[in-house]
């Protein structure tokens, strides 16, 4: 292996410092001290590398091996090192330290790359401080909204303010927008456990999945718990309860789709009365738009047979909807070399969850290279993914980079 285990290894150890708890876990939020912290220490490391570094007015932290040519546009790559409240120490930093360990091999070869290799150090990924997130990739990519910047912590300062705090620029996010990016690669933790249990090394991801958000409101008759016979009822809650039923046992049929109820509000909601309204929550996501169709058109037939059978009314609102983000097939194949060359395992899979990657997707074309999460664990201090593990994600990156630069 031309990556050194142990400096990598090491280098994740000095950041998982930054934002230490008592108990073991992480907890770095953005625009705050540990955020500066981390971000110092980051920009040294990159210029030890041999990178030309700079911030942008998101508070991205950017470190460039300058390209031969120019005027060709750049691979870009990274991730975000903000976690969420007591995370872990590989979500988000292994995607730069790795891709950083790349370079600094790459540098100490004296490659020249064709084209310049950017390393991003994208700020406030999480969105646990302000509910918004994203906020460094959206603005590299064009898409922070005025509303977005409104967005509050808990102390109610506003995301605009805790930039300003900062001593960065949310008037001038614009200037953050890239245009010069030929593709973008970020490489992620799995958080979950197809790699582990497959015991392959790499994923490469064919997309993220896309969601879609509804709200369902199911109307039915309030009356008396005690003095309306069954028979006689109009009862939402037992509509709802059938409506779950079915919508799970619908998800089921689709191997890669997911639907969750994670909110359920009964009106009145007292003990002793038949309710007369229900609420909840339904969120479905898939990487294939026409199936969350294709469910949703289902649950609507369903919807009227229920309205029917149990003379209740439903009504299913669309909230919120995110297209699914497609890695490009070319890239994809790339890895895929890679992996074939430097005989390391790999499967393809797909992201449940966010990334960073899916807001670069609107400025050029994107992959994302997972590695194993053990017992598919993050968002906490368990998180783990095997030195060796980070070594072969590292190693992949290095040679991506010498192939898409040469
Ligand atoms: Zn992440």
């Amino acid at each position: 292996m031309i990556i050194n285990e142990k400096r990598l290894w090491s280098q994740i150890e000095k950041l998982s410092q930054i934002g230490k708890n008592f108990d073991g876990s992480i907890t770095r939020l953005p625009f705050t001290k540990e955020d500066r912290l981390a971000m110092d220490w980051l920009c040294d490391a990159m210029k030890e590398a041999g990178l030309d570094t700079h911030h942008d007015e998101a508070g991205n932290l950017i470190g460039e091996m300058l390209g031969s040519e120019e005027n060709e546009p750049c691979i870009a790559l990274g991730s975000h090192y903000d976690t969420v409240i007591s995370g872990g120490a590989f979500d988000g930093t292994l995607g730069i330290l790795a891709p950083l360990e790349a370079l600094r091999v790459l540098h100490a070869e004296g490659y020249r790359p064709r084209r310049t290799i950017r390393l991003i150090a994208f700020k406030d990924e999480e969105g646990n401080r302000f509910s918004y997130g994203m906020i460094g990739s959206k603005a590299i990519s064009g898409l922070v909204s005025e509303e977005g910047l409104l967005a509050k912590d808990s102390k109610g300062i506003t995301l605009y303010q805790g930039m300003k705090d900062f001593g960065l620029h949310p008037d001038q996010l614009g200037n953050c927008k890239m245009d010069d990016i030929k593709a973008f690669i970020e490489l992620h933790i799995e958080q979950h456990t197809t790699l582990w249990q497959n015991k392959k090394q790499i994923g490469i991801v064919e997309g993220i999945k896309g969601i879609k958000r509804f709200s369902i409101k199911i109307f039915g008759e309030s009356n008396h718990a005690g003095s309306t016979p069954m028979k006689e009822r109009k009862d939402p809650v037992v509509a709802m309860s059938s409506f779950i039923t079915k919508v799970t046992n619908c998800a089921k049929k689709y191997p890669d789709l997911v639907a969750t109820i994670g909110k359920i509000n009964t009106i009145p909601g007292e003990v002793n009365i038949i309710c007369s309204e229900v609420q909840f929550s339904l969120e479905v996501r898939s990487l294939k738009e026409e199936e969350i169709t294709q469910l949703m058109e289902e649950m609507q037939e369903f919807s009227n047979s229920l309205e029917k059978e149990q003379q209740v009314r439903v009504k299913i609102n669309e909230e919120f909807s995110a297209d699914p983000c497609l890695c490009s097939p070319s890239l994809r194949e790339e890895i895929r070399k890679v992996c074939e060359n430097a005989k390391v395992s790999y499967q393809d899979v797909i992201s449940g969850a966010g990334h960073d990657a899916m807001n670069l997707k609107n400025v050029t074309d994107i992959a994302m290279i997972f590695v194993p999460s053990v017992k598919g664990y993050s968002h906490r201090k368990e998180e783990y993914t095997s030195s060796k593990d980070c070594q072969i994600g590292a190693e992949v990156v290095y040679h991506l980079l010498r192939e898409l630069t040469k």
